[in-house]
């Protein structure tokens, strides 16, 4: 199919100081939780998106100075020359499909405690470090103020580092002053640096170290590397901060010409991957808008886009000239070539859900509720694209459309499968379909949509919809393989991760589940949330509930809002939307006992009892697999099912373990590639980077 001519101007060369860029889709630098211990693995994920389409491929940070260690932060380094074959497989692996290679060299000055290396933090000033991660709060640690040598001596350390990148084959090389997460943006901020001398004081002193670490770099490597900025526009701090419209604009005047390319977005990370609850497409607009008036240089920033209109109008406009991506690049790799293809029904569109920065934050390979092969390229050989040919004839019955039974049909069709899937309800999607109706999950819905749409052009596969299948249809249905996608409903009896069993209920209580609010359930009159899961439904309910006028009181045993969503970077954002609604906030609490008027809480450090009015306790604790009808499948053994031509029966999704939304699409997948490949005896699913020693 040829592309649509209106997307012409997303495939035109981009000259970058002295390298040019094939087009102008940009894979922003961004962590991918693998670090220094899996450069296959690195190389592989990069390479795809190379091959895939996006013109410039770059790394994740990489640190080159011992005091600049953010451990357990997954980093790549730079530290002599032994970091440079992992850096050139990288760099190599990108070069093999025509991109350019970037990497972001970075010192992340106050924010790093140095838990591993254990040297002295230093940043411009003394003071506490900002060191820690969203699960362990701040390291009890401070840093020095840097002296002369100090500041001599990084950018020593940075212009080797830049050399050594040269040498491993980047073309793009970064000078980091981005998300607070670096020293010569800590140099640049009023509040961190109040130094006295040619470095401190008026901002053309703050803004020294910068200026000088972007020549040292344009000097060592400037002939044949393009040397970028990577520079936040403005840290949503007011005054207090970097401002759009205050000092970083006079910072980027000041330096506008200095370097080849500026990479332009908001500080923190938090305030740059906003998940799509709290921000749509193009969210930077009005922020990063002005850089390109103030320089000649091509401008990149990001906006979580996925569609090609958004992007053609960010160019035509004159807002960007290179269109960044860090999560779409993650959810559709290939995201160019459909483009370019005229594939744009194709298009695997990030969510905005944040998966992929949880298992950053969770120091665990990358992964991603719509891409399941990501971070799985190198260590099991998935594709997020291709996938093996069918190895027989055998055809496949799915029972159950949510996320797991889609993505097992949709891969088992691709991969040429005569494929049945049977869904109870008129609506594919199962809980994605329920959940995207939250207040600012909408977006959610494309993980649905997206395989609908597939499946609805494979003539191999067909779809029923209310069609509740028994044990006697599956029996009687005659497909060889059975996969039991039948998801998971919310448990009504209290039982979670902090209570080991059942609590109390009187029979006459009023309780709701996330199921039956998702299905229009609402309480009279006040309601109890106790929310023992900690993610995101807790708070979403509550949220939804308050806005409904609904007085509403939320107890969890966590010490904040939906805990576990500061792994996603939600959290301070969730807790504050909730305090904005009304909503009474009710920290390290335990639930004993739910009556017909009323919950009883606990205090979890003191046992102290409460009773607390309410119409009806709505209980977020944990699911239950509903998995009846491969218990009474299973139950007739391996010879009664093959008597009826069933050679495998297995679950998949929520109905072997209730889990997220990113396991389930990763086990339809998974089900999907296992189907006809036999494991060998002891053999691990997935392969390792093994240290040589
Ligand atoms: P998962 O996240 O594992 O995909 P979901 O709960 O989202 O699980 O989806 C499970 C789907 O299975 C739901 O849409 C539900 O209606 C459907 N389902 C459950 N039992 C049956 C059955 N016996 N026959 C067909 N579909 C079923
Ligand atoms: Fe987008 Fe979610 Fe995938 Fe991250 S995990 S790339 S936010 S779909």
């Amino acid at each position: 199919m040829a592309r649509d001519a209106r997307y012409d101007i997303l495939f035109e060369p981009v000259r970058i100081g002295p390298v040019t860029a094939p087009n102008r889709f940009y894979a922003t630098p961004h962590t991918d939780g693998m670090g220094r211990g899996n450069p296959r693995s690195q190389a592989a994920f990069r390479a795809t998106k190379a091959e895939g389409g996006w013109g410039v491929v770059c790394t994740q940070e990489v640190v080159f100075q011992l005091n600049s260690d953010c451990t357990p932060d997954p980093d790549m380094v730079l530290f002599d020359d032994r970091d440079i074959p992992h850096h050139a497989l990288i760099a190599d692996a990108i070069h093999a499909h025509g991109a350019l290679a970037g990497t972001e060299l970075v010192h992340l000055g106050l924010f790093a405690s140095n838990r591993w290396s254990r040297e002295t933090p230093m940043g411009p000033s003394a003071r506490p470090t900002i060191a820690g991660d969203p699960a362990n709060g701040v390291d009890p640690i401070s840093a020095r103020a840097m002296d002369k040598a100090d500041i001599r001596e990084f950018r020593r350390l940075h212009r080797e580092a830049a050399l050594r990148a040269r040498r491993a084959g980047y073309d793009i090389v970064y000078v980091y002053a981005s998300h607070n997460l670096s020293l010569p943006m800590h140099f640049l901020a009023r509040r961190y640096n109040q130094r006295t001398d040619e470095y401190g004081g008026a901002l053309e002193n703050r803004v020294r170290l910068l200026r000088e670490v972007l020549e040292d770099t344009k000097d060592a490597i400037g002939d044949t590397c393009a040397v970028a900025i990577r520079f936040s526009v403005d840290e949503l701090l007011g005054p207090k901060g970097l401002e759009a419209g205050g000092e970083a604009r006079d910072v980027v005047e000041m330096l506008a010409e200095l370097p080849d390319l500026w990479d332009v977005n908001l500080s923190t990370w938090d305030n740059d991957s906003v998940s799509s609850r709290f921000s749509s497409e193009g969210f930077q607009e009005p922020y990063t808008s002005f850089v390109k008036r103030v320089t000649s240089k091509p401008v990149v920033g990001v906006g979580r886009f996925t569609s090609p209109d958004t992007m053609v109008s960010q160019v035509k406009r004159g807002i960007l000239d290179l269109v960044g991506a860090a999560r779409p690049s993650i959810a559709d790799p290939f995201l160019p070539a459909k483009v370019r293809e005229g594939r744009l029904d194709d298009i695997r569109e990030c969510i905005g859900c944040n998966m992929c920065v949880a298992t950053n934050n969770s120091k665990v390979p990358i992964r991603c509720t719509q891409n399941p092969a990501v971070g799985e390229e190198w260590r099991r050989g998935w594709h997020p694209e291709r996938i093996a040919a069918k190895g027989s004839d055998a055809s496949v019955l799915i029972v159950g459309g949510g996320p797991a039974g889609l993505e097992a049909a949709r891969a088992l069709g691709q991969r040429g499968y005569a494929v049945t899937l049977a869904e109870a309800t008129r609506e594919l999607g199962g809980r994605v379909g329920r959940e995207s109706g939250l207040p600012g999950f909408s977006e959610w819905a494309r993980v649905r949509d997206y395989r609908v749409a597939q499946l609805a052009a494979m003539t191999n596969v067909e779809v029923y919809r209310e069609s509740r299948l028994s044990a006697d249809d599956v029996l009687s249905f005659g497909a060889q393989h059975v996969a039991i996608a039948t998801g998971a409903h919310w448990r009504r009896d209290g039982l979670g991760p902090s209570l080991d069993a059942p609590v109390a209920i009187e029979p006459d209580a009023p309780i709701l589940t996330p199921d039956d609010i998702l299905t229009g359930a609402r309480p009279q009159g006040p309601v109890v949330i106790f929310d023992d899961d900690q993610f995101y439904m807790g708070g979403a309910i509550a949220e939804l509930l308050a806005r409904q006028g609904i007085a509403v009181t939320l107890a969890t045993p966590g010490g904040s809002a939906s805990n576990w969503t500061a792994l996603t970077l939600d959290q301070p954002r969730v807790q504050r939307r909730l305090i904005e609604a009304g909503v009474t906030l009710r920290f390290h609490q335990t639930l004993l006992s739910v009556g017909p008027e009323a919950v009883r809480l606990a205090c979890a450090y003191t046992g102290r009892p409460e009773t607390v009015a309410c119409t009806a306790a709505v209980l977020v604790t944990s699911r239950r697999p509903d998995d009846a009808l491969y218990g009474t499948l299973a139950a007739l053994g391996h010879d009664a099912l093959r008597a009826k031509g069933i050679v495998s029966l297995e679950t998949v999704g929520d109905a072997t373990a209730p889990a997220t939304i990113a396991a389930c699409v990763h086990a339809g997948h998974r089900y999907a590639r296992a189907i006809d490949a036999r494991a060998e005896a002891g053999a691990l699913p997935f392969d390792r980077e093994i240290v040589t020693v």
